[in-house]
């Protein structure tokens, strides 16, 4: 059975007071997550400590890093790397957020090598994947998003895709308060299904959770988890309000 997940990516928001309360606000709705329902906070790294002792105590409650620098160690000023985050005890780490792609220009074969060292250091990456508006007008999103599968994750083994959670977030979506329909949603998760299933097979696929993310709120929640391929979300804008994300975990099949 796949995870059914919410993830509530914070991004560079919240100081660390607001980010103690908005946690401690969520967890203390004790919101009865059944097995196999996971929620999972990609908090500022700062707040990786702080976040980590508050979901201590909860089970199917995580947190996550936004990003994680795509070499082992040395001198990168600035850097956080996989090892360090593993070192903290971090099971979840966003990798390739289209906001990375684009304006730290993340390739994909730099992706590649970050969820290489995700893996290496036992963190699951959630790798972010979607096409930018043009090609969407285009018709064009499917084969762009098979290359980004392509290009960062099929040179893995099966055993290690099938670590991976994959998040599908169309660009034109993202923060503009535009979501996918349902049918664009599940068009293209079956879709991100089948190409797995093509590298790795149809057993190995059905196990990786894909996750929606672009503009998911608590009123659209509802309709997009229960398509057959959507297996939660990840939201940015909407995790930050109590009631919005408290609804949309709510919303988990
Ligand atoms: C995101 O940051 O991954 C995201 C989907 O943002 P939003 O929900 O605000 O569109």
């Amino acid at each position: 059975m796949r995870k059914q997940i919410a993830a509530a990516n914070w991004k560079m928001n919240c100081t660390y007071q607001q980010g103690e309360k908005l946690l401690d606000d969520i967890l203390s709705a004790r919101i009865p997550l059944k097995p196999g329902q996971l929620t999972i906070f990609a908090v500022p790294f700062p707040y990786l400590i702080m976040g980590s002792s508050e979901v201590a105590d909860e089970t199917n409650y995580f947190v996550a890093a936004q990003n994680c620098y795509h070499k082992k160690s040395g001198a990168y000023t600035g850097e956080v790397s996989a090892e360090m985050l593993h070192s903290m005890g971090i099971p979840y780490c966003i990798i390739g957020h289209s906001e990375r792609r684009e304006y730290f220009g993340e390739t994909n074969k730099i992706l590649a090598e970050k969820i290489n060292l995700c893996l290496e250091f036992e963190i699951t990456p959630i790798f972010c994947c979607g096409e930018p508006l043009p090609v969407r007008e285009t018709g064009n999103q499917n084969t762009y998003v098979q290359e980004q599968l392509k290009e960062s994750l099929f040179h893995l083994s099966d055993g290690d895709i099938q670590r991976l959670v994959i998040a599908y977030e169309p660009i034109w979506a993202i923060g503009t308060g535009k979501t996918a329909s349902s049918d664009q949603a599940q068009e293209m998760h079956a879709h991100i299904r089948k190409v797995l299933s093509g590298h790795c097979g149809a057993l190995v696929a059905n196990n990786i959770s894909i996750l929606y993310g672009g503009s998911v709120k608590a009123a659209n929640a509802g309709e997009l988890f229960s398509c057959a391929d959507v297996d939660g979300g990840l939201v940015g804008g909407a995790s930050l309000n109590v009631e919005e994300f408290i609804t949309i975990i709510k919303s988990l099949k």
